[in-house]
């Protein structure tokens, strides 16, 4: 008889692991007991030599589908034997190891809803512990029943039963509900709830109308309309006042292949327990065109709770499912405020009376079997945290505040990162209020003290603010952290690059942010570490006339580029740009800010140069509907040409030479998709060959979500014998900007600055 000590780190609490433990212990008859804490979870295991080993080697090979083992120590253990193998109580006031993202529901509940003999059979929000409602619903820690949404209801004897039971597949599942105890569903109209025996199908048959439905989920509210009935979806973009964003849809696994091509990649990132929304080449004329205008792939999810699945499978047509809100507003989440907010909008709502705590919106992924990436990490991904590489457990606890697009925070301590669910643009107020929210819940959740804060260097960022803020009132130390060292920080934390890593070559490609020297950095090739960075080249300098409205005017950037490729004689050279340029007065006060330099401020921006070139082919509106609008259609119609093109002739970073190429094949009448293709091609052979031979590079930055852009600089390194290395779990945008914070900081404050900084 032997006994063994284990510690399991990594995603173990609320997932069943315990009771996993529990029954292989009794298959295995060790004795001993198994317990949560705040490392994660602790065992004691006595048993014969062989059974102990093979007990260790189960752990790791059966763990629980939502469970992820980061680390699993197994020391000898001294002393008697204890009888049986027993779960020991979480003690009160034992911190937990944290909360795990949400989770589409597993196969055995949906067996469940689908059997008339269960009792659960059609009930909207069963799940379990592989399953289900989490950071929605929690509102303090220990994650228990009693500090999630689920306090309001009174578990039957039934579902007390399954959770008592450590044999169960419901042991300890903190939301566990049945048709008896858990939460409801209604419909209501404009007036108040009306009359429906069954409220799923009265709201399909409403979709099957035509009609638009206000549909309560895990994270928050969406709007569903039938996305093969284009009137529906042209009604919802009416009345949504949203012109060009794409929809995201979701639809059974059945029914993709008829809207889009759905390789086993794609079919393997749509069916992870974070079900999100998965971008898939559209099949050309399937659905309306408004449902992703001007767009060649479009977003698709798996229905993720039970209630989708019943909706589903009801309606029987692929839905649109965009987010419940008003312009550019936060999704919304309470029922009352559901109602105020889409007035208007929908013509029914699907309500549920479990309070959703936190906002979640749909995760996004990009299907590319070269390189997926995350393009927004929500729901089913956060909080899960990223162990960090050797040497971080050591250093301080850093707080990192993000950008103001796309906002995310980090918290990083004990060698782990937390990166928070997106939050959206923070200039919208209740946004930002939800993102202050967020950073409380998430400091107590992990009991988080930080003795650094980061933000970025603009500190006209409402996050640099409140960082600012933060750290007076706590007397954390402020770290100052640029923002494209910060993206290419995030990727190599990511990928578990250790504290003290020798310097990466990277290419950040962006939009906006500030650099060192005052001016707009956003197409950067650095030398960086988690210490400091140097820059070697960029792309040239541009003026963005009128500030912030270049970013969503891209006819503005076309003015400046061609003005600073040709002088004030552009107009010459552009007669063939396909874009209806303002009149003549309006672009001599655009000239004026360039040439005088007023509200023009310089830019280095890839995002920007996309923005010109897309309107130079006549791809973007005069204003844009969301940022990177222009640059998807570019990136559209560039895909299917770009294996029929090349660069065009231009050595070095040399802008003018460019847009001479570009402006030559608009006057020669070549198709709008060759030149975006060239223009991909010429651009990642322009950067490689700005990039010295070097032993690997990052590609980061939120211009590289581009997948063309990506691919074609992949190849062209690799051709050179170079491998890249590129975000694949955070995304590459400003949602990625935290976690490169977090890491620079937490290293930073334990050094002096290095003279060539900056
Ligand atoms: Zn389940
Ligand atoms: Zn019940
Ligand atoms: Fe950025």
């Amino acid at each position: 008889m032997s006994g063994v000590s284990i510690r399991v780190v990594g995603l173990v609490q609320g997932v069943g692991f315990r009771p996993f433990v529990w029954r292989l212990a009794h298959t295995l008859e060790l004795s001993g007991e198994v317990w949560n804490d705040a490392a994660g979870v602790g065992i004691e295991a006595w048993g014969d030599a062989a059974a102990l080993a093979r007990f260790q080697e189960r752990l790791r090979a059966e763990a629980p589908p939502l469970a992820r083992i980061d680390a699993l120590d197994a020391t000898p253990l001294d002393g008697p034997a204890p009888s049986g193998f027993s779960i020991r109580p979480s003690r009160e006031g034992v911190r937990s190891a944290g909360i795990v993202p949400d989770a589409a529901t597993c196969p055995a509940c949906r067996a469940e809803i689908a059997d008339p003999r269960d009792r659960r059979f059609r009930y909207a929000f069963t799940n379990c512990t592989h399953c289900g409602p989490r950071l929605s619903i929690v509102t303090a820690i220990p994650y228990d029943r009693a500090n999630t949404s689920m306090r309001a209801f009174t578990m039957c004897s039934a579902c007390a039963a399954e959770y008592r039971d450590p044999s169960d597949r419901r042991f300890h599942a903190q939301p566990n509900a049945c048709p008896v105890c858990g939460p409801r569903l209604w419909v209501e109209d404009a007036s108040g709830p009306i009359a429906a025996p069954d409220p799923v199908l009265a709201v399909a048959a409403a979709l099957r109308r035509g009609e638009i439905v206000a549909v309560k989920g895990i994270g928050g509210f969406h709007l569903a309309c039938d996305a093969q009935d284009a009137t529906a979806v042209a009604e919802l973009r009416r009345r949504k006042h949203r012109d060009a964003k794409p929809f995201a849809l979701m639809a059974r696994e059945a029914d993709i292949p008829q809207i889009a091509e759905l390789s086993p990649h794609a079919r393997a990132l749509l069916r992870q327990p974070a079900a999100p929304i998965v971008l898939l080449p559209a099949r050309p004329g399937a659905l309306p065109e408004a449902i992703a205008p001007g767009q060649d792939r479009i977003g698709v999810m798996l229905p993720y709770t039970p209630l989708h699945h019943l909706l589903l499978e009801a309606a029987g047509v692929p839905l649109v499912m965009t987010s419940g809100n008003r312009a550019d507003e936060p999704q919304v989440i309470d029922n009352a405020a559901a109602k105020r907010a889409l007035a208007g909008i929908a013509d029914l709502w699907l309500m549920h009376d479990r309070t959703i705590v936190n906002r979640l919106d749909d995760s996004v992924v990009v299907a590319d079997p070269a390189a997926p990436a995350v393009l927004r990490r929500a729901r089913g991904f956060a909080p899960a945290p990223l162990p960090l590489g050797d040497g971080f457990a050591a250093l301080p606890p850093v707080l990192a505040m993000g950008g103001d697009l796309k906002s995310t925070f980090c918290l990083a301590a004990g060698g782990q990162a937390i990166v928070s669910h997106h939050i959206g643009d923070l200039a919208e107020a209740r946004t930002h209020d939800d993102y202050r929210t967020a950073i409380r819940l998430y400091r107590e959740i992990y009991g988080f003290e930080p003795a650094i804060v980061a933000v970025d260097l603009h500190d006209g960022y409402h996050a640099t603010r409140w960082g600012e803020a933060l750290a007076a009132e706590s007397g954390a130390t402020l770290v100052r952290v640029q923002h494209h060292h910060a993206h290419l920080a995030a990727c190599l934390a990511e990928h578990g690059a250790a504290a003290d890593v020798a310097p990466a070559w990277g290419w950040i490609l962006d939009g906006l942010g500030m650099g060192a020297d005052g001016h707009l950095w956003g197409g950067e090739l650095l030398h960086a570490d988690f210490k400091h960075f140097t820059r070697h080249a960029h792309v040239p300098l541009v003026a963005m006339p009128g500030g912030d409205a270049a970013s969503r005017q891209p006819w503005r950037n076309l003015v400046a580029q061609l003005w600073t490729a040709f002088g004030p004689d552009w107009r010459r050279e552009a007669a063939q740009v396909r874009t209806h340029l303002p009149s003549e007065p309006e672009i001599r006060v655009i000239e004026r800010m360039i040439e005088t330099g007023t509200n023009a401020p310089l830019a280095a921006s890839t995002g920007r140069l996309f923005d010109a070139v897309a309107a130079a082919l006549g791809l973007s509106q005069r204003v844009l509907s969301f940022e990177g609008e222009a640059a998807m259609r570019l990136e559209a119609v560039a895909r299917p040409a770009i294996e029929a093109t090349g660069p065009y002739p231009v050595a070095g970073l040399d802008l003018a030479t460019l847009w001479r190429s570009i402006l030559a094949d608009l006057a020669a009448g070549a198709a709008t998709g060759v030149i975006a293709a060239r223009f991909h091609q010429t651009l990642a052979a322009m950067l490689a060959d700005a990039t010295p031979a070097v032993d690997r590079v990052v590609l980061s930055g939120g211009v590289l979500q581009n997948r063309v852009l990506a691919r074609l600089l992949r190849a062209r390194f690799a051709a050179r014998g170079i491998p890249t290395l590129e975000p694949r779990l955070f995304p590459a945008n400003d949602g990625g900007l935290a976690l490169g914070q977090a890491a620079i900081a937490a290293v930073s404050a334990t050094r002096t600055p290095a003279p060539d900084e900056g």
